[in-house]
């Protein structure tokens, strides 16, 4: 197994005379049995990124790395790779087990009963063992992804990279397959980059995330750790769901201040100078209900949604922001009550207006 590194990767595309930077001046560090997943919206260079890692594209700069090995110029097929793809890449006039047992031949000669073994294992792995003799077309979504997962699992490769795999599955499938896959990691151990623009997945499944937007790494870190420290404004918008509340406001001698002639709230051991243009960002799972006056803002409750577990209050603020609170389903707020919110204070971030970035 390897570890992965990529230095000071910029890719730019060209088209005629115009270039587009794909990705820029991406350094990233990926540990022996990571599990990593790179997220962001889409266009920010994900399957760039992890078509540099495999070699179908070569960097305008950079260097990628196996371990000690600079692999940079390498093709794909050179590297110990086994990529799998959102569109599943089967061979449609191949059975399951043709499928599989293609890649071994194809790389190690491996044939007869020994690939038959590899290929069966890695079936049962995959609950796929008893599809072995169909062919794609007589598979559903799920289970031709699963072909997929199977046939990559067979190379036994040095490291998985793996495209928004799940994105062509319905939502109960997704969550399935998630946990079969964290489950495939844990009993492999092998090196895994896995691409998805969903922050849920990315969430759930990773050792490491790594939040890429407009080409450019924004944070990296264990889930927890972006959750709750986001490095800066986009991050804080990306991760979670319901996103962030985020004000626009001072900071003040005794607080932030909204606008409107709202009071300041108050802070906890925030040293920014008084003055500056900042954004204030809470969780709505952050934000406590109280009575009107009591809290750090007052408002309006709009909408109440019930969602099962909880519920979601949208609630109108004097200066028309929107503010969403996660409230549990005992709740008595109702459309229409003037209620106050509080933040909780361990819990609030505050942002600089004109760059984004955390203050500190
Ligand atoms: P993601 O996978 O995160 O959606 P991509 O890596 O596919 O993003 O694309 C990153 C940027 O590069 C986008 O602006 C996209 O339009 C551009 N791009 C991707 N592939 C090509 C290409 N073959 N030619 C030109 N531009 C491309
Ligand atoms: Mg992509």
């Amino acid at each position: 197994m390897a570890s992965v590194t990529l230095n000071e990767i910029t890719h730019q595309y060209y088209e005629g005379n115009d270039a587009t930077v794909a990705v820029e001046d991406v350094n990233l560090e990926i540990e022996d049995g990571e599990f990593v997943v790179l997220v962001g919206p889409s266009g920010c260079g994900k399957s760039t990124t992890l078509e540099i890692l495999s070699g179908l594209l070569q960097p305008t700069t950079g260097r990628v790395l196996f371990g000690d090995e600079n692999v940079t110029g390498q093709p794909a097929r050179k590297r110990d790779i086994a990529m799998v793809f959102q569109n599943y890449a089967l061979y449609p006039h191949m059975t399951v087990k043709e499928n599989m047992a293609f890649p071994l031949e194809q790389r190690s000669g491996i044939t007869g009963e020994e690939a038959t073994d590899i290929v069966t294992d890695a079936a049962e792995m995959m609950g796929i063992g008893d599809l072995l003799d169909r062919l794609p077309g007589d598979l559903s979504g799920g289970q031709r992804q699963r072909v997929a997962l199977g046939r990559a699992i067979v190379r036994d490769p040095e490291v998985f990279l793996m495209d928004e795999p799940l994105s062509n599955l319905d939502a109960k499938l997704r969550r399935e397959m998630r946990i079969e896959l964290q489950e495939l990691h844990a009993e492999l151990g092998t090196t895994t980059i896995y691409v998805t623009h969903n922050q849920e997945e990315a969430m759930t499944m990773a050792d490491k995330i790594v939040i890429l937007n407009r080409g450019e790494i924004q944070q990296v870190g264990p889930p927890q750790t972006v959750y709750e420290n986001p490095a800066n404004r986009f991050v804080a918008d990306f991760i979670g769901e319901p996103s962030m509340n985020f004000f626009n406001g001072e900071i003040a001698t005794d607080g932030f201040v909204i606008g409107g002639d709202a009071d300041p709230i108050a802070l906890n051991g925030v040293s920014v100078p008084a003055g500056r243009e900042a954004v204030l960002s809470v969780r709505p799972e952050n934000i406590a209900t109280v009575a009107p006056g009591e809290g750090d803002v007052d408002g309006t409750v709009r909408l109440v949604e019930l969602l099962g577990s909880h519920f979601e209050a949208h609630v109108t603020l004097p200066n028309g922001d929107d503010v969403i609170a996660i409230l549990e389903t005992d709740t008595t707020v109702e459309e229409g009550d003037a209620i106050g919110l509080r933040f909780d204070r361990d819990s609030v971030h505050l942002f600089d207006a004109a760059s984004g970035d955390r203050f500190d």
